[in-house]
């Protein structure tokens, strides 16, 4: 079996854990989360960083600090994960959804502004893929209006805008460090707080709502309950898994943006017969993150997975656009978003992870080429 994700360990992660056990500090902000924080703060020029349990949590975060309240309205892409919206429905928000672009999942930057009303707060976008949605665009936009701009970077890391690293566009970023994305800890997410203005704050929601963080850094002499917030922060031995992850980067990326390249020199043919394909934008580069294609129709993707499966290839499909969704149609508008319905029909990803051996990228290829008889 090929399966669509397997989890990879460069090895150093065992080492990493012993030295994190024996510090007697396993818990959060401890000498491996100050590492990776430490790490993302020089490599890419992030100005603050604060380790979460995941993205999840990372989003939430920027909901408290954002003083989400009943009755505003975030706008956010109906094409994404769960949590982009959840996040801040949880405050009371009133979720408005904007639709994908023609060429790519990410958000149609040129339908957000007639979305503002004057009751909107923030902006999520998604760089979805890890494909950078156009940013000087859209912090026009949010400018112009005076909105907060937060980047769902969860696919993004290591990934740019016209050589800006993602996740350090917007006044905050998300990253996620589950096991299905670039680099991983199992769980676990970052916040990236680019606009000063919610930095102190953030480490105290990150803290539980106490000043801790302040109080062991020596700058005051006792800690107490000062705001809201949560358990935040994650274990340090999260933080030492992640660790290694960060040390073998370079060779991480280079490996899976050449399962990438090789996909994308084995199926271009595909487009003939209608088939598409990623798009990367000149103002964006490729993560690596994943590869997908989008199918004619609902029921030619099902053949497509069918086909793989019988040949012990997993391939599988991604979001159910959020206007649609269970929870969230009752309260959505009347507004059709069609592109988030055809991506949630006819998009379907192809196995993708470190490990996955160059053979096995010819035979996906192979097996599909033959379904599509090219
Ligand atoms: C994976 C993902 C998330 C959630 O990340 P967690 O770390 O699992 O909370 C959120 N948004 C997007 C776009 C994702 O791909």
């Amino acid at each position: 079996m090929i399966p669509f994700n397997r989890p990879y360990f460069p090895g150093e992660e065992i080492d990493y854990l012993n030295q994190s056990i024996s510090s007697g500090h396993v818990s959060g902000n401890g000498i491996f989360t100050k590492r990776c924080q430490e790490y993302f703060r020089e490599k890419w020029g992030f100005r603050k960083c604060l380790l979460t349990t995941s993205c999840t949590d990372a989003l939430e975060m920027c909901a408290l600090l954002l003083n989400i309240k009943p009755g505003d309205e975030v706008i956010v892409p109906s094409y994404t994960f769960v949590s982009s919206a959840l996040a801040f429905v949880r405050e009371g928000a009133k979720i408005v959804f904007a639709d994908s672009r023609a060429d790519h999942p990410g958000v149609n930057e040129d339908a957000l502004e007639s979305l503002i009303t004057q009751r909107t707060k923030a902006i999520v976008v998604v760089h979805y893929a890890g494909v950078a949605c156009d940013m000087d665009k859209i912090m026009t936009i949010a400018e112009r209006h005076g909105l907060a701009v937060v980047e769902d970077a969860a696919q993004a890391v290591d990934g740019y805008y016209k050589g800006r690293p993602l996740g350090g566009i917007g006044h905050l970023g998300c990253f996620s460090f589950h096991e299905t994305k670039n680099i991983h800890c199992g769980e676990g997410g970052m916040l990236a707080i680019n606009d000063e203005k919610y930095q102190e704050r953030a480490e105290i929601l990150w803290e539980k709502g106490t000043n801790r963080a302040q109080f062991f850094r020596g700058e005051i002499n006792k800690y107490g309950w000062v705001d809201v917030g949560s358990s935040f922060l994650a274990s340090d031995l999260n933080a030492a898994v992640l660790f290694a992850q960060l040390k073998n980067l370079e060779e991480i990326q280079n490996k899976r943006k050449s399962i990438w390249t090789a996909y994308q020199r084995n199926l271009p043919v595909l487009e003939k017969c209608g088939v598409g394909l990623p798009e990367i934008p000149a103002y964006a580069t490729n993560n690596g993150h994943m590869f997908y294609l989008i199918c004619d129709s609902l029921d030619q993707r099902s053949r497509l997975i069918q086909h793989l499966r019988e040949r012990n290839i997993h391939s599988v499909f991604h979001y159910q656009a959020l206007h649609r969704s269970p929870f969230y149609a009752p309260r959505h508008d009347e507004r059709l978003l069609p592109e988030a319905d055809r991506y949630t029909a006819c998009l379907v990803r192809l196995p993708f992870y470190v490990d996955l051996e160059v053979e096995d990228v010819e035979k996906v290829s192979a097996e599909i080429l033959r379904f599509f008889e090219v």
